[in-house]
């Protein structure tokens, strides 16, 4: 194993750590070490080395000791929320392909993205796999809105991409974020958002039909809070459309401490599957369904590699010198298709029924 400098990311401070004895998911005590001496080599901009432990009784990872509520910030002060398109840093190939997305989003969702190449739809009908990601990645699997209940809030909106996107659909959409960064430039492109948390916020009971929450709960200190708020928001028959990194994803199998889910510090819990249901379940939530994010595979396979290469972890066990890289994410796709609990991702939709069982049924 390698030994990683500590001058490179020094450590985090003690009084800023808090101890988590059992899971923050199912309370269990039950647990074994899933990986140790992690750093954040995907930002390369918090401190701290970490241990990720495996809840033996529901499946969930969970960093021990973590980052307090008062000094986690100080691990997202180089981190983007604020998208990455159109930065100085784009290359001509990866202009082209934004503009044809753009074009593509135009054409199919009645956006109005000013700069799309022109004509770039039918450039986009050759590449359906290009174009069921996006899809997911603008859509979040949002059709139109119809109905009296239009209201949809995003939690964790960043800097409101998707709430631009919902509008256009015809939602009124909603934001909050809590950082400031991100917000402002929410405010700008003209959405309404909230800096701050579900916490501090007087958010209406029962008021929205749809919520997504993308990338937001591995990040929060109190997950099962998190989703009980989501479910009193939303009102009887809404949507919850969740995103997360897939613990038990084909990609981890392959790239183990170094696989890009895992983002330590930020990611203070990871879920498989089976977590993630009994956690939805157990908050009330009905007609759990898992869906497909084409593509993603490839984007995560490549910052896994990046991050192999940086912590200088060599490729684990014998799969990854067998198998070229294209070959890699070609094996990986099709062990996902075969077997969907293993996709890089955790893509699903839940409902807050229509009415509510009563409780001990
Ligand atoms: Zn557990």
């Amino acid at each position: 194993m390698t030994s990683f400098q500590r001058s490179d990311f020094g450590e985090w401070p003690t009084h800023g750590l808090e101890r988590v004895p059992a899971c923050p998911l199912c309370g269990g005590g039950k647990r074994s070490i899933l990986h140790a001496g992690l750093r954040d080599h995907a930002f390369r901009t918090a401190p701290g080395e970490w241990v990720l432990q495996r809840c033996e009784d529901c499946g969930c990872a969970y960093l021990d000791p973590r980052p307090d509520a008062a000094t986690i910030a100080r691990a997202y002060e180089r981190y983007y929320t604020h998208g990455n398109e159109g930065g100085p840093t784009e290359s001509d190939f990866a202009r082209l392909r934004r503009r044809v997305a753009e074009a593509y989003l135009n054409a199919r969702y009645g956006m109005s993205y000013p700069n799309a190449f022109p004509g770039g739809q039918h450039i986009a009908r050759l590449f359906p796999r290009r174009r069921a990601y996006l899809d997911v990645s603008y859509a979040r699997h949002l059709g139109p809105a119809t109905g009296d209940n239009r209201l949809l809030l995003d939690v964790g909106c960043g800097n409101g991409a998707f709430l631009q996107f919902a509008a256009h659909l015809g939602w009124t959409a909603e934001g909050i974020d809590n950082d400031a960064a991100a917000v402002a430039a929410a405010h700008a492109a003209g959405c309404r958002v909230s800096h701050g948390s579900l916490d501090e916020l007087p958010f209406g009971a029962g008021r929205y039909r749809h919520l997504t929450l993308s990338h937001v709960i591995e990040h929060v200190h109190e997950p099962l809070k998190l989703l009980r708020q989501c479910f009193e928001l939303l009102a009887p028959g809404g949507r919850l459309w969740l995103q997360t990194p897939n613990l038990r994803s084909f990609g981890h199998d392959v790239f183990g401490p170094a696989w890009r889910g895992l983002e330590p510090p930020r990611h203070l819990v990871l879920f498989d599957r089976a977590s993630l249901t009994a956690a939805l379940a157990g908050t009330g939530f009905s007609g759990i369904e898992f869906r497909a994010h084409p593509g993603v595979t490839v984007f995560m396979w490549e910052q896994s590699r990046m991050i192999a290469r940086a912590s200088g972890r060599s490729a684990r066990g014998m799969r990854r010198k067998l198998l070229s890289f294209a070959l890699g994410v070609h094996v990986a796709e099709l062990c996902e298709a075969l077997r969907p609990d293993e996709r890089e991702f955790l893509t699903c939709v839940a409902f807050r029924p229509e009415r509510e069982e009563p409780a001990g049924a």
